[in-house]
């Protein structure tokens, strides 16, 4: 699903970008340049209202300017993988906290044996 987040902002950008070049050199006024700037992205802006999607509960992937860049791998509404299997909430619940718990011992936060997990990360 991330690819298609890329996908819709690249090829947006780049095919407006090319139906409008010709005109800007044909034309060549300041209006025109403004054009070849602002249309792409709002073309591009107005389809991320119907796509991509969540497979899994139908959220928008494209919520807010990161997710242009770097849109998340996992739906910040049903937290399902987008490009993942469908998994129960209990593995969603584990995958979360062990997450969690990597990124705190990144940081160098003591953690205690329980909050491990049963891999005892
Ligand atoms: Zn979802």
């Amino acid at each position: 699903m991330r690819w298609k987040a890329r996908l819709l902002s690249a090829a947006t950008m780049a095919s407006t970008a090319a139906v409008l070049w010709p005109l800007l050199w044909k034309y060549g006024d300041r209006d025109l340049r403004v054009l070849v700037g602002v249309v792409p992205a709002l073309v591009a802006w107005i389809v991320s209202m119907f796509w991509p999607r969540c497979p899994f509960c139908g959220e928008h992937v494209i919520r807010d300017r990161v997710d242009w860049l770097a849109p998340s791998p996992d739906c910040p509404n049903c937290r399902q993988t987008y490009d993942g299997p469908y998994r129960a909430k209990e593995e969603l619940d584990a995958r979360d906290h062990e997450e969690a718990v990597r990124l705190l011992a990144k940081r160098g936060v003591p953690i205690s044996r329980e909050s491990r997990g049963r891999d005892g990360m």
